[in-house]
């Protein structure tokens, strides 16, 4: 999965240059500040637009999307919250795909 093209729907800018016009690091436009829009591809031809959300913003009943699930390309998020036990993890299940830990500042493919 590649992204396409960057857009900010609070500017009503499009073709949004990742050099220029955004800040790659945490996904926002320069102009507003406010999360870019994502438009997503894949080598089998499906297109998502997404934000880069943090795993600790993700809320339960959102969607996301993710590359190395074959045959889950959209996921359905069920549980967010921290880990249990030590170190600090972010915990997520994801509806069809089952659970896991991942680092908390992790950006996600959202819907938004
Ligand atoms: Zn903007």
């Amino acid at each position: 999965m590649f992204d396409q093209s960057y857009s900010c729907s609070t500017c009503r800018a499009t073709d949004l240059n990742r050099e220029d016009d955004l800040d790659d690091r945490v996904w926002t436009c320069n102009t507003c500040g406010e999360p870019v829009l994502i438009d997503l591809a894949d080598d089998k031809g499906n297109a998502y637009t997404v934000v880069r959300t943090l795993a600790k913003e993700l809320r339960v009943g959102q969607y996301i999307v993710e590359d190395y699930t074959l045959s889950h390309g959209v996921m359905r998020v069920l549980a967010s919250n921290k880990a249990m036990g030590k170190g600090n993890k972010w915990y997520l299940a994801l509806e069809g795909v089952g659970h896991r830990k991942v680092d908390p500042d992790d950006y996600v493919n959202c819907i938004p």
